[in-house]
């Protein structure tokens, strides 16, 4: 149920709303693909909120949301109306309810939960990116998904021009999916998350990779500063770090079956994961035995530790990009009749 918002009062630093013209989307993005946007606008404060949207209909321009660029893919023409970006930062906590504005670092809310001993986002270490995208693609991670802990984000509702609550049961949630990526794409602009976490710790089994982890280390420290040590050092050696390669993370989403999918799959040896969310076929392990890993393809590299994150090595165009896509999509379908999907988000 929706409910009118409330401003949430974390500390936060407000300045003046800022306006910039033709910045690359290459720049902004960790793909590092894209010509210009026409106009980027940075609102940091609440009431500069509005004021932006106006600033595009005035205009009459469209607008994409972004935050830090990490799920977002910009083609090579630009985007010709509003990049508005959530710069509003700050997180605060009462009783267990973590409250962070959309613009804060998603991995610094994770860590100052870890470093009050909180659980509940640990495993969600080093995702790149804002806290405002975290509910947009249920961002989740080696056995956790933000929509676990997640309360209610207080947003801008760009329909009707109202501030907004909206609580867990109106978003949605699913594997990598909310109403915010479905059907209220771009519809509400999200200020800020609330998730109630708990004293404690994970419990055992832990995600497979976390305890192979264990298992060759010795690592006994399952508080959530340890669990968020571990995750990194699995995700550092695994993924790459968008500071260094261009990348969007996870290219292509995994592959989700029913019952009677996940039994014809086994059935042809393929491994079928029994998660808490599902059943699936992993697709970094369906594009290897495609024969793409560390392969360089169009200028993406197939990372060879995770094949399904492509890192653009050598891309200089979307079309490399989606030339790339093509030929992976089109083995993996020819090879196992599974059509793989995209994860990232397009700015068209
Ligand atoms: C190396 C790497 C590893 C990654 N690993 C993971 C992982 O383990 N698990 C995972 O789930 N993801 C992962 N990702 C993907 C990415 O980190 C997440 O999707 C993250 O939430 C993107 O945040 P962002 O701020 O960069 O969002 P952006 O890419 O800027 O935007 C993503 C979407 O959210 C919308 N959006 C952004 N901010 C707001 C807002 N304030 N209000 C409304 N809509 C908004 C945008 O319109 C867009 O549709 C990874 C990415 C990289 C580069």
């Amino acid at each position: 149920m929706l409910c009118i918002l409330q401003p949430p009062t974390p500390r936060g630093i407000i300045k003046s709303m800022k306006i910039r013209e033709n910045v690359p989307i290459s720049e902004l993005t960790t793909m590092r693909l894209g010509g210009p946007a026409r106009f980027v606008i940075e609102v940091e404060k609440i009431e500069d909120i509005p004021k932006a949207y106006a600033f595009a209909k005035e205009k009459n321009l469209p607008v994409f949301i972004l935050g830090g660029g990490a799920n977002t893919i910009g083609h090579d023409e630009g985007f010709g109306g509003v990049l508005i970006k959530n710069a509003m930062k700050g997180i605060a906590i009462k009783d267990n309810f973590i409250t962070a504005f959309g613009g804060e670092i998603w991995d610094d809310v994770v860590a100052f939960a870890c470093e009050r001993n909180l659980t509940g986002i640990e495993a969600l270490s080093k995702i790149p990116g804002s806290a405002g995208a975290a509910p947009v693609q249920n961002i989740g991670a080696y056995g956790q998904d933000v929509s676990d802990t997640f309360v209610s984000a207080e947003v801008y509702d760009t329909e009707d021009g109202k501030f907004k609550t909206l609580n867990k049961s109106d978003m949605g949630f699913s594997y990598r999916k909310s109403i915010l990526n479905t059907s209220e794409k771009g519809r509400y602009f999200v200020i800020s998350i609330t998730l109630k976490l708990k004293p404690g710790a994970m419990s055992r089994p832990f995600y497979n990779s976390i305890e192979r982890y264990i298992a060759s280390t010795g690592a006994t420290d399952f508080s959530p500063q340890g669990i968020r040590k571990i995750v990194s050092e699995i995700r550092g050696d695994k993924l790459p770090d968008p500071k260094e390669h261009a990348s969007s993370g996870s290219f292509f989403k995994n592959v989700y079956l029913d019952e009677a999918g996940a039994k014809a799959a086994e059935e042809k040896g393929y491994p079928v994961y029994h998660g808490h969310d599902g059943l699936k076929v992993n697709s970094g392990w369906l594009i290897e035995k495609a024969g793409f890993s560390g392969e360089l393809i169009h200028g993406m590299r197939v990372n060879p530790k995770a094949a399904l994150v492509l890192i653009n090595e050598s891309a200089k165009n979307y079309s490399d990009l989606a030339a790339a896509r093509t030929e992976i999509t089109d083995a993996v379908f020819n090879k196992f009749g599974y059509k793989l999907e995209q994860e990232p988000v397009e700015i068209i």
